[in-house]
């Protein structure tokens, strides 16, 4: 593994301030997508071990949220310093657990880090109201308060900014949390929980339960101690944990699949647009939830773009993340393949052509070719369901009404990109974007201080900025009579 601090490399869960072994139960075996080996293993924990979790963040409960905001706010401050610390760290467990390229996994920590550093400062800006009362003997107040005991569950290509992103906020508020790290990349999760041991804060604050996702999942949503969820993942299981809440009517917050148009139109700057392409189409080998799906450009520009784009995805370099200058690792697994495949196939039987790649990569495994179609026809399965992998499919559109009808035609509503330089334009096709997202003129959005979250079938909720706070806050409402 080589790490500097070879403790930052855990098999173990992470329970009420525990380090918990297998103990008898079975392990959950961690590949590295690079190379098939084996890095190690983790607890395949269950039902069992998930409740006790939830005793353990209960139990915390009470003296966490009784602190002070400046006190956890001084906790989070100190576990964002240790991640930094630790940047190199850190960077390599992900590169090896996930994939990604090491100056990308080095950005995704110093993101994940930077939401510990935000909410360390928004816990102390959690503002109530006073409101004018409606009879003159009556005061009216607003208080926020935490939650109470929330989970998480978190998916696999951002394996620490998901953690954080939920946690950062949840602390902050003075909730506690169990985390459900995904199955590929639970060292990530467990370096952070042993960071968090280290920054001091308290046992059953943050759990971390490794595991069987349908056991430790099920538990989360049916016990009643839990009253708020928190899910980063596919719009199909976010629907499943979404129904399983209803019971409790639990809070939840969900940031699921997307389908982001990029469009183009004749008057954008093309070398930045296809600058922006290639960053939202390619980044983390296409598995983000935001990533570019389909690509709309308009005629007038769009045989220079697919050149310019060309030129351009030639020049990335596949390979082991650790190596130097490589910019695109392999995908998660053979699933993550397959998928890629399917949409490039159906597209060329349904008329597409080949402009770049198309194949899994000569190095074998899970790599895969980036990937370039054009003139894909509107039924093409890419143009409905979300690749996760390095394929951008070009359709060409004739005018804007044209384009924004195609691009809101799907029943996601994450991210959108556009590049356009008119001004009246930028406006008309910002507001009729059916997303929760729009990037203007650039592929990258994410930050700690802006709403990530989508409409639709992509979500609910608001992760970051000053909205983030809020996922995890009660309003309470004090009517005060006889004044
Ligand atoms: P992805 O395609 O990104 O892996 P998933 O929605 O399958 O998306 O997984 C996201 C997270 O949800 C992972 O941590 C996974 O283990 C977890 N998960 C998958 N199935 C379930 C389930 N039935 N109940 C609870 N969690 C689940």
């Amino acid at each position: 593994m080589q790490l500097k601090d070879a403790r930052l490399f855990r098999q173990q869960a992470y329970i009420d301030g525990s380090w918990q072994d297998a103990d008898g139960a079975q392990t959950l075996p961690v590949n590295n997508p690079a190379t098939g080996e084996v890095l190690g293993s983790v607890p395949k924990l269950g039902a069992a071990e998930t409740r006790r979790a939830v005793e353990a963040a209960e139990r915390a409960l009470p003296a966490w949220r009784a602190l002070t905001a400046k006190a956890r706010a001084q906790k989070l401050r100190r576990w964002f310093e240790l991640m930094l610390e630790h940047q190199d760290d850190l960077a390599r467990l992900m590169t090896l657990e996930q994939g990604k390229p090491l100056a990308e996994a080095q950005g995704e920590i110093a993101y994940a880090a930077s939401f510990l550093e935000w909410f360390a400062e928004e816990a102390k800006r959690v503002y109530g109201d006073t409101i004018p009362g409606h009879q003159s003997d009556k005061r009216l107040i607003v208080i926020k308060q935490p939650i109470g005991v929330c989970a998480a569950i978190t998916p696999w290509n951002f394996p620490s900014a998901m953690i954080t992103r939920k946690a950062g906020p949840a602390l902050a508020a003075g909730c506690t949390m169990v985390l459900k790290p995904a199955s590929q990349t639970p060292f990530s999760a467990l370096a952070l929980a042993e960071l968090a041991e280290r920054a001091g804060i308290p046992a059953g604050v943050l759990n971390v339960v490794t595991g069987s996702a349908g056991e430790v999942g099920g538990e989360l949503t049916s016990n009643p101690v839990v009253r708020k969820l928190s899910f980063t993942g596919s719009t199909e299981i976010g629907r499943q944990l979404m129904a399983e809440c209803a019971r409790d009517i639990k809070k939840v917050s969900l940031e699921l699949g997307g389908n982001a148009p990029f469009i183009v139109f004749d008057d954008a700057d093309l070398d930045a647009a296809v600058e922006g392409a290639l960053i939202s189409k390619y980044r983390n080998n296409g598995q983000t939830c935001v990533c570019a799906n389909r690509l709309y450009v308009q005629e007038g520009v769009y045989d220079a773009f697919a050149a310019k784009l060309k030129a351009a995805v030639e020049r990335l370099k596949i390979g082991n993340g650790l190596e130097a200058g490589v910019t695109t690792g392999p995908l998660i697994d053979t699933q993550a393949v397959a998928k890629v495949q399917e949409h490039i196939d159906d597209a060329l039987a349904k008329g597409a052509t080949l402009l770049a790649g198309g194949r899994p990569h000569a190095l074998g495994g899970t790599f895969f070719e980036p990937t370039i179609l054009t003139d894909v026809p509107r039924d093409a399965a890419v143009a409905r369901e979300e690749t996760f992998g390095p394929l951008a499919p070009l359709f060409r559109f004739r005018d804007e009404a044209e384009v924004i009808a195609l691009a809101n035609d799907t029943e996601y509503g994450l991210a959108s990109y556009f590049y356009a330089r008119d001004l009246s334009r930028v406006f008309r096709v910002a507001e009729a974007l059916e997303y929760g997202m729009v990037g203007v003129n650039t592929g990258l959005i994410s930050n700690e201080v802006a709403p990530f979250g989508g409409i639709k079938a992509s979500g609910l909720g608001r992760e970051g900025s000053k909205y983030g706070i809020d996922e995890y806050l009660e309003i309470k409402y004090l009517c005060l009579g006889g004044i």
